[in-house]
């Protein structure tokens, strides 16, 4: 599933090399480019304005902006970067790959944007994201993000008490079920072809969870169009206001296969593999956010935006240190070599 947000005024694509372009204008990608662009150096995001909880009225369990909508979070986030000079550019990366390093060796990347755009960065963020893939249930997918939910801590309040169904994808539908179980006393888990052992069966008993194991065909609306439950492969319809479900989380991986990152697979799905502070095997590319930490919400994203931002400018300072030297060399042979 991806939802876009409203759109938002586009800067001009900054003209030669900047010092990173970062990839995805979310909460990772925003709060590392506002991490370089304090740091002085030029950044550039490239975002195609589909964040990951676009469906949601309003971002949870964050605190201090606790009940503000995701894309006003957003729109503040992209005038702190601008107020630093930094440029958020609405657009789609169709492509990025290395590029032939700088005279004094220094990395080089080409990004390149659906429209055919392009611009050179030193350094790459990649802040793209995930997507959710949830199971082909009809009338599912159209109340995703209000009665269709995945996280206990984004939107369990809010349907606290409510009749709930787990829709199993598998075994982390167990542990998806204790977890709304703490939110309301009317929970049903339904098995949908997904196995469920006698000892969780027996803990579910003991929680008062009932079990249904005869497959769900479609989620089914009242007269209103709100989810009003969902009927069974024997016709029985089961009364719910709301169905939890852990779709498969996919990074956005697309356009960006040029840059080699290498993936894994996780419990919950596949992002891209990374080591401390987002760094990756690819010199030059970092990653932040879903696209690495499939389970990061809001404020660990821009967490490992800030780290990751930290660690690009760290590791241009070195670089920019290293082309200082050289030119000292290259002018005064004699002298580098005191
Ligand atoms: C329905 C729903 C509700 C949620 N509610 C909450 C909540 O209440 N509280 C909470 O903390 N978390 C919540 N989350 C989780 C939250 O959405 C994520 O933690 C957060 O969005 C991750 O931020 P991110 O920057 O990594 O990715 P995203 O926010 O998804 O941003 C990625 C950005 O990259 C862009 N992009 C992707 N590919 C490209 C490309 N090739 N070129 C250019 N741009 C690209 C996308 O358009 C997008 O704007 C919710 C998630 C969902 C699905």
């Amino acid at each position: 599933m991806t939802a876009t947000a409203p759109a938002y005024e586009s800067d001009v694509l900054a003209e030669g090399t900047v010092d990173a372009v970062v990839i995805g204008g979310g909460a990772a990608g925003l709060n590392g480019a506002l991490i370089l662009a304090r740091s002085r150096r030029s950044v550039v995001v490239i975002d195609s304005g589909s964040p990951r909880n676009a469906p949601a009225e309003a971002v949870h369990g964050l605190l201090a902006l606790d009940g503000t909508p995701p894309s006003e979070i957003l729109r503040r986030g992209r005038e702190q970067v601008r107020q630093y000079g930094g440029r958020v550019i609405h657009g789609e990366v169709a492509s990025a790959e290395s590029a032939a390093p700088s005279a004094d060796g220094d990395l080089r990347f080409t990004v390149t944007l659906a429209d055919g755009r392009h611009i050179t960065a030193r350094r790459i963020l990649v802040a793209t994201g995930l997507k959710d893939v949830l199971p082909q249930v009809p009338g599912l997918a159209e109340h995703w993000g209000d009665s269709v939910v995945h996280c206990p801590y984004c939107h369990g309040w809010e349907v606290r008490d409510e009749p709930i169904g787990v829709l199993a994808t598998g075994p982390v539908s167990i542990e998806h079920a204790y977890l709304f179980r703490q939110l309301t006393e009317d929970l049903t888990y339904f098995t949908h072809g997904t196995d469920l052992d006698e000892d969780s069966r027996a803990r579910f008993a003991a929680r008062g969870i009932r079990v249904i194991d005869t497959p769900v065909t479609e989620v089914v609306n009242d007269a209103d169009g709100a989810l009003a439950g969902v009927r069974l492969a024997d016709g029985q319809v089961v009364a719910r206001r709301v169905v939890a479900v852990a779709a498969q989380l996919q990074a956005r991986t697309k356009g960006l296969e040029g840059l080699g990152l290498p993936v894994q697979d996780l419990p919950k799905g596949r992002g891209f593999a990374s080591g401390t502070a987002g760094a990756t095997e690819v010199p030059g590319v970092w990653v932040a956010g879903n696209a690495t930490d499939l389970v990061a919400q809001v404020g660990a994203s821009a967490a490992a935006g800030v780290l990751a931002g930290a660690d690009i400018n760290r590791m241009l300072t070195i670089a920019d240190t290293d082309a200082a030297l050289q030119e000292i060399a290259e002018a005064s042979p004699t002298a580098a070599t005191r």
